[in-house]
């Protein structure tokens, strides 16, 4: 399999390389240059793995990551869910004869990013070592993606990591994330400023081509190729755990900001499994619920919010879905994010209506939602998750994606429902010392830790 850039300006890549590059040069993001079509006799191969998440994931990527020994991708895979805490890897939950859940929380950050980047991390791992070559990666973070990508690299030889984030201003059990791992190449940087003061830092850093390469510096982002691509595990597993009737009708409802968690949904659908459609759930920040609503995407500030990892202002993985709308046609990719960046809007509307619906929840919603679904189910929903529980559907099953643990969020918990959400993995980061180091959100300042700290 190769891939491609959806702005048709790069030539086209190996699985490997194009996990390696990230961005592709031509500012377009990466897809495989055709999708599979997975037929019956693939669909009973994946149902005989229904139980082996692992095992299901390797036969699922190896359709993919062709240029890797089958032997080498499964032996990666089963390393980055041996890290999960429980034996499903992401338990299917009934809560009532037409509502499923699914908990994608359950890695070493409790969020569903561990899906992707513990595979992430294993495959930059593998590069390090089939290259002969040292990954330093870089990123700035305001909270789940900079803990995600940190427990992916965590320890392992050849890598290193440096998280730019505002000090005292993530969550503490999010600092405790990044900064109590006790592992020699992760580096928890608190800047005085705010995150746009760390993410300016960090492009300046990533703007001096020399400094860059020679530290092979890479980026921690929510575009990666094999980000997407590891998302689609999950939904092909819980379709496949459900029961018959209820696999052709149910809708999966996805909390999402940045389009990445749904993408990975349509895209296995493009692929030939009969999933029947998806509810784009949003919070307050909801650029995505507009475009689904009224056919217009469109940029407004960003209003933080309970449900933090969905404050986003524009939609990262919202090219590639354009790109298969638009007839897989880069040059019209281009002018259709040309005219968006000039302009901050563009009008979409040939999409499939059948297959999309939208909600929006706003922060006032959130404890209550959570406080119904306590008192209805006794069930315990983080204010992601709770996002997904705004509208659910009356005439059809639905399959709610549950994207963060409720411990990670104990103070919008409690406000709800008077309980106090615990986990052990958060208890243990309690008591473990706390190394973060200070530093100015200056470029000059970064460049020299960095020298100082990477790996060469
Ligand atoms: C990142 C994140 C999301 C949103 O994911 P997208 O890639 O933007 O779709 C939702 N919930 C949680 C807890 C997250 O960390």
């Amino acid at each position: 399999m190769r891939y491609i850039s959806t702005r048709g300006q790069t030539p086209v890549l190996s699985f490997s390389d194009a996990v390696a590059t990230g961005l592709a040069p031509d500012g377009g993001l990466f897809l495989p240059e055709t999708l599979p079509a997975f037929d019956a006799v693939q669909l009973a191969r994946f149902d005989a793995l229904k139980n082996d998440y692992a095992a299901l994931c390797h036969e699922f990527l190896r359709h993919f990551a062709t240029d890797i020994p089958d032997d080498t991708l499964r032996a990666l895979i089963a390393k980055s869910y041996s890290t999960f805490s429980v034996p499903e890897i992401a338990p299917l939950r009934q809560l009532s004869p037409d509502l499923y859940v699914l908990e994608l929380f359950h890695g070493p950050t409790l969020a569903f990013k561990d899906f992707a980047l513990q595979v992430l991390g294993n495959l930059y791992e593998y590069q390090c070592r089939v290259r002969g070559e040292t990954i330093n990666v870089l990123g700035a973070t305001s909270g789940d993606t900079g803990s995600a990508a940190i427990h992916g690299l965590l320890g392992k030889p050849g890598t290193a990591i440096f998280i730019l984030y505002p000090d005292g201003r993530t969550s503490p059990l999010q600092e405790r994330q990044m900064a109590c791992t006790g592992a020699k190449n992760v580096f928890a940087l608190a800047i005085d400023g705010t995150f746009d003061d760390a993410q300016a830092a960090l492009k300046d850093v990533f703007g001096d081509q020399e400094f860059r390469t020679r530290h092979h510096l890479s980026a921690v982002n929510s575009i990666n190729l094999a980000r997407v691509l590891a998302q689609c595990v999950y939904y092909l597993s819980a379709w496949l755990r459900l029961p018959a009737n209820v696999r052709a009708t149910a809708d999966f409802v996805v909390p999402t900001g940045n389009f990445g968690n749904v993408l990975a949904g349509w895209m296995l659908q493009k692929m030939g499994v009969p999933m029947r459609g998806f509810r784009v759930a949003t919070n307050q920040n909801d650029i995505l619920y507009r475009l689904f609503t009224t056919g217009e995407y469109s940029v407004s500030g960003v209003r933080p919010s309970l449900a933090p990892s969905m404050d986003i202002q524009v939609s990262s993985n919202f090219e590639r879905f354009l790109y298969y709308s638009l007839g897989r046609d880069g040059a019209k990719v281009r002018e259709v994010m040309g005219a968006f960046k000039a302009t901050g809007r563009c009008v979409f509307e040939n999409f499939d209506r059948d297959t999309f619906s939208a909600s929006r929840c706003d922060d006032a919603e959130i404890p209550a939602i959570i406080k119904r679904v306590y008192q209805d189910f006794n069930y315990i929903i983080d204010p992601h998750t709770a996002c997904g529980f705004k509208e659910l559907a009356s005439d059809r099953p639905s399959v709610v994606l549950a994207t963060a643990s409720p411990a990670k969020f104990p103070d919008t918990i409690r406000e709800a429902t008077g309980i106090e959400p615990l986990d052990p993995t958060l208890e243990i980061l309690k008591s473990r010392p706390l190394v973060k180091h200070k530093i100015k959100a200056a470029p000059a300042e970064i460049k020299a830790f960095i020298e100082a700290n990477c790996q060469s």
